[in-house]
């Protein structure tokens, strides 16, 4: 990366100790890459957003201990990186397009030496990783055209009012979650950086609402489990619980009603009848396996 401070990516020890308030274990300086990125800056992004000086500097002690992602296949979950320290740095010879001194939030981050992130680390090195984005909730959008509260106002992003142009401030972030390499550049101006943020009461909302459908999928799978295990105990009563649940353990939900079912197929085959009070289950679902 161009910021790039340290040679060949390894940490000093003073990036050492900062990176071991993070890690379990007690790294070895040529057991870990660091390099140092910008996070985002002031400027006013394509989407028509900016973060304020303010804002950079509280994003500044917020994002130090957060996850990067490295989204090579698509998939999400690629949390491959940390962030350990992060800081504002201002050029005030540069102006930013709304007229304020250009400032950038810069994070070192760092990454194990494995053999898992080779790849990513000779991408990193080569500079083709560069494409930043941030993921944080902010308590405030003003606008830049009258100064109220962005949606109330009536003024829209990206317009112009007797030549002012609008624009949303995000003021007061409240947590920042991570950041993750994109492939395209979406902000020509800064080079490098595009954000996607949430916004402080709707984001919160979603996450509380992500946080449900987790804890409901967790429950649907524990039922899913012990149904399984019901229908494999009557279908192959010889088959071993404990073999049968390790082997579920590494199905996905969906296979894991697949095999319920095929189980519950089987058990009912080698069931003999039974009176139609006990083809219920508690939840009025067929249940003819219960014992
Ligand atoms: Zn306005």
């Amino acid at each position: 990366m161009e910021d790039q401070k340290q040679p060949n990516g390894i940490p000093t020890e003073e990036d050492l100790a900062l990176i071991h308030r993070y890690t379990r274990a007690q790294l070895a300086a040529q057991e870990v890459y660091v390099f140092q990125t910008v996070l985002c800056d002031n400027e006013i992004d394509r989407d028509g957003e900016q973060f304020p000086l303010a804002s950079l500097q509280t994003l500044a002690e917020l994002f130090p201990g957060k996850t990067g992602l490295f989204d090579h296949s698509g998939k999400s979950g690629d949390q491959v990186m940390r962030i350990y320290a992060a800081a504002v740095e201002l050029q005030p010879e540069r102006l930013n397009s709304a007229g304020e001194p250009y400032a950038a939030l810069t994070g070192k981050v760092y990454l194990l030496r494995t053999e898992e992130n080779a790849a990513l680390i000779r991408e990193i090195e080569g500079g083709i990783k560069k494409e930043v984005s941030v993921s944080c909730a902010v308590r405030r959008v003003r606008c830049s055209v009258c100064g109220e509260t962005l949606r109330s106002c009536g003024h829209r992003k990206g317009e112009s009012y007797e030549g002012r142009r609008c624009w949303a401030i995000l003021e007061e972030p409240t947590d920042a979650y991570e950041f993750s390499f994109v492939a395209i550049p979406a902000q020509p101006g800064a080079g490098v950086i595009k954000r996607k943020k949430g916004r402080g009461g709707a984001d919160a909302a979603r996450l509380a609402e992500l946080e449900r459908l987790a804890e409901d999928g967790r429950a649907y799978r524990a039922e899913l489990l012990a149904k399984t295990l019901r229908a494999g105990g009557a279908a192959l009563p010889e088959l071993d619980r404990d073999l049968l649940e390790g082997m579920c353990a590494h199905l996905e939900a969906r296979q894991l009603a697949q095999l319920r079912e095929t189980l519950e197929t089987c058990a009912a085959k080698s069931l003999p009848l039974r009176p139609q009070l006990n083809a219920r289950g508690p939840q009025g679902e067929y249940d003819g396996y219960r014992f």
